[in-house]
């Protein structure tokens, strides 16, 4: 007897069937997690139906979201061997996990007393294949992280040459919350807390407060793909008491009549500290990355979030000026467009493969997570994910996981 069975069938298929059980377990093989927001109503009917599935039954299910099962099925997803690919990132993160050194930071009380052995790595790739290991649920402040997000609003909102008429794109070369403008007197870039400051007054300008916490809270989770998205209220409060280094900030760029003209100075300033005590976990913001290194889609949900003009000048502004002052040196031999945050967490966004992002509180001098530079420089010693590493050609032994090109 010969049947002619479509090949999407065929290929989660054994025997003229396709078990559930299994069917679930080629999903998690290839990173797709059952709480995939593109699966709802997938997961939802193979939950209410029975443990073997016809074809005619899998046709329908199949339908709800072809794309991605064709994608599954042909291994056409960016990182076709998953499973070798977590297997290397979780070799990393147990050797990373050894390291004891680094110090909480001080100048912000409710900093010092998280958890300092804390770690946690996650990774999101643009087709919303997903792995994360250690304390990946806990939920941080994200600080600085924040910037990244605020600058893409602005831009958002006021487009580039009006952003770039009030914040530079220049690496500053000194400290994040130095008190220094560029020869202009305006911000060097908006990934230090001036510029970030900047980029926060342009954002729903004349809005009433509340309504533009609401606009950026919702924009986060958005970009997180609808993952619940907190905040931090003693962070806030704690923060809002010991910054007397962004009050000076604030007071020195409105001397220099830098803000827009409407803007009230402790309404921008008030919007800066709620914005670095947006809490995620290690998960939800390794899904905000893969929004950035897919040109501003949300892998996880398809809907484009920030312009990719606006992304592709983010992730620049990432690659020169988003590690503090390790930021040229982390360019150089990293090469990740990154995000550091005083908290910990270091977010990356490789383009058009996805976002990690690491999470361990203790601090370098320099204010960089120590675990957190330690395992990119592990993994870019494993995977070839330096910008600039498609220069390399032939010789280069290390581990391309993308998909090659059809
Ligand atoms: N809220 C911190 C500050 O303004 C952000 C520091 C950071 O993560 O770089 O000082």
């Amino acid at each position: 007897m010969s049947e002619s069975r479509s090949p999407l069938f065929e290929a989660f298929a054994k025997e003229g069937i396709v078990r559930r059980d299994l069917l679930l377990e080629t999903l998690r093989e290839r990173g797709i997690q059952e709480d995939d927001p593109r699966l709802k109503q997938f997961i939802k009917s193979l939950n209410g139906g029975s443990q073997e599935i016809s074809e005619s039954q899998f046709q329908i299910l199949a339908d709800q979201n072809p794309t991605l099962m064709k994608q599954i099925s042909e291994d056409d997803l960016i990182v076709p061997d998953f499973k070798s690919f977590i297997q290397e990132i979780s070799a990393i993160f147990d050797e990373v996990n050894q390291i004891r050194l680094g110090k909480l930071p001080t100048y912000i009380p409710q900093l010092e007393r998280v958890d300092p052995d804390k770690f946690a790595v996650a990774v999101c790739t643009i087709d919303g294949q997903r792995f994360a290991t250690g304390d990946s649920e806990d939920y941080f402040c994200v600080q600085s992280c924040s910037k990244p997000i605020t600058y893409c609003l602005a831009l958002e909102e006021q487009g580039e040459e009006i952003v770039h008429s009030y914040v530079g794109r220049e690496p500053s070369g000194k400290t994040f919350n130095e008190l220094t403008l560029n020869a202009k007197g305006l911000p060097h870039n908006p990934m230090i807390n001036a510029g970030a400051i900047m980029c926060g007054a342009l954002i729903k300008k004349g809005g009433a407060p509340s309504d533009r916490f609401d606009y950026v809270m919702e924009k986060w989770k958005q970009a997180a793909g609808g993952q619940k998205i907190g905040f931090n209220n003693a962070v806030y409060l704690s923060e809002r008491q010991t910054a007397d280094r962004n009050f000076a900030l604030g007071y020195f760029m409105r001397e220099k009549k830098a803000f827009p003209l409407d803007s009230e100075l402790l309404d921008v300033l008030e919007f800066y500290f709620q914005c670095c005590s947006i809490e995620t976990t290690t998960k939800s913001m390794a899904i905000i990355a893969a929004t950035l290194a897919n040109g501003g889609i949300c892998p996880l949900t398809g809907n484009q979030i920030f312009r990719p003009d606006h992304v592709k000048n983010c992730l620049s502004l990432m690659l020169s000026c988003g590690m503090y002052d390790f930021s040229g040196e982390f360019a150089f031999s990293v090469g990740i467009p990154a995000k550091s945050g005083v908290s910990g967490a270091i977010m990356l966004a490789i383009p058009g493969v996805g976002g990690i992002t690491v999470w361990s509180p203790l601090l370098d001098e320099l204010g960089n997570s120590v675990r957190g530079v330690e395992f990119c420089k592990r993994l870019v010693s494993r995977f070839r994910f330096h910008t600039f590493d498609n220069m390399l050609g032939q010789g280069d032994n290390r581990i391309d996981p993308r998909r090659c090109k059809k």
